[in-house]
């Protein structure tokens, strides 16, 4: 090989360390800030992804004709004519599709779904096997059905269309519902699958879970973290995107993690039983995430403070209060951006690590808090474990 021949040889085996570009709106375009997508790298090199797109760990299929949605016993593989699929550009990469495309589509839940296995990967520190292996090896994403909801199940990744606002939108391009529905599959992984029927609360706890991984995995983009710190001016108590969630499963309402909400004040219902264990988890995140701000001398306000001051106070006047402690925002934006993504990873850690302790048969919520606060105490949020404890105490799960 000569020597041009060498470097270029080099050059492609240093890119193919990257990863594989793609585009990824990390929120619906119609909310202003993400009217464009963001460039992000997933962990399959060029040369490992084909057509669909599609790799080791899952593809791409998109039918031609209206496919009715994956049900016992009808189950993948899909065998009905496809339309063609997303294919790389020259470069080997998927970020030359047009957003208006059939392929953009099918490469975003593509991107979305393995991006999201890959932050849990990373959080458990190993890979995450499909629950359904060794039935299938690889997971079939349908990324547009004429179906007014989304789902994942055993061997299927499926998204349809969200009419709620009145026009149709492809679940296919929102982040949040790949994410939630990905989450489901990531617990059954590490988890593994009830051999007989779990309590109650188990059900509760995976759609709180799934929406939880789908906001960790929000706080990797660069857009979402820099327009949520800068619209906050780095008090994430104000709310915002980061709290709110499209619910899409089949109420379709609009739920909120930001919510006083505890045990006592919700029915047995899943959607309604998974808040308070939701707003738990988001209770940790803020609270890290101000206890970091403290360490770092970004804020004046004691973690024990911010306790009381979230006790003693709401709405407003806790906003107020907070801003107050926060001191100039402007000058220090990249400051507050790594508190940010560091609350966000040691939560994500602590969650994603609880799972190994869990026994999915006898999984209610306390067991997941216990298991919870076992994982921070082995790992970096060990100084975190009290108030780990106390957030759930006060949500009235343990
Ligand atoms: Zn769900």
């Amino acid at each position: 090989m000569d020597a041009i021949g060498q470097w270029q040889a080099e050059t492609r085996g240093a890119s193919a360390r990257l990863g594989t570009r793609f585009r990824i709106f990390p929120q619906p375009s119609f909310i202003p800030g993400y009217e464009q997508p963001e460039t992000v790298w997933i962990s399959t090199p060029p040369d490992r992804i084909g057509p669909g797109p599609a790799d080791r760990r899952m593809y791409v299929i998109d039918p031609v004709l209206a496919k009715a949605p994956y049900e016992f016993p009808y189950l993948p593989p899909y065998a009905g004519a496809c339309n063609p699929p997303a294919i790389a550009g020259p470069d080997g990469h998927f970020d030359h599709l047009d957003p208006a495309s059939r392929e953009f589509q099918a490469a975003h839940v593509f991107a979305c779904s393995r991006r999201v296995l890959d932050i849990c990967e990373s959080y458990l520190g190993r890979e995450i096997p499909w629950f359904f292996q060794p039935t299938y090896e690889r997971l079939e994403i349908v990324p547009r059905l004429p179906w007014g909801n989304a789902q994942s199940g055993f061997g299927f990744l499926e998204m349809g269309e969200d009419e709620a606002r009145g026009t149709t939108q492809p679940f296919a391009l929102n982040f949040d519902a790949v994410a939630h529905e990905m989450g489901h599959l990531v617990i059954f992984g590490v988890m593994g699958l009830p051999r007989r029927e779990p309590p109650h609360e188990y059900y509760a706890y995976h759609e709180a879970v799934a929406d939880f991984i789908a906001l960790i995995s929000l706080l990797h983009f660069d857009t979402a973290l820099d327009l949520l710190l800068r619209r906050t001016r780095g008090n994430l108590l104000v709310v915002n995107e980061l709290d709110r969630f499209a619910e899409l499963s089949d109420e379709k309402q609009v739920r909120l993690f930001s919510h006083s909400l505890k045990m006592g004040e919700v029915s047995s219902e899943v959607h309604d039983l998974s808040k308070p264990f939701g707003a738990a988890l988001f209770d940790m995140l803020i609270e890290i995430y101000q206890a970091l701000l403290f360490e770092r001398g970004l804020s004046d306000l004691h973690p024990s403070d911010f306790w009381n001051l979230r006790t003693d106070y709401s709405g407003g006047e806790l906003e107020d209060q907070l801003s107050l402690s926060l001191g100039s925002y402007q000058s220090r934006h990249f400051a507050f951006k790594s508190a940010l993504a560091d609350a966000r990873d040691i939560v994500g850690e602590i969650l994603v690590r609880s799972w190994s302790g869990l026994e999915p048969d006898r999984l209610d919520y306390q067991a997941a808090a216990a298991a919870m606060v076992a994982a921070a105490g082995e790992g970096r949020g060990g100084m975190f474990t009290d108030r780990i404890e106390d957030n759930f105490a006060w949500r009235e799960i343990i």
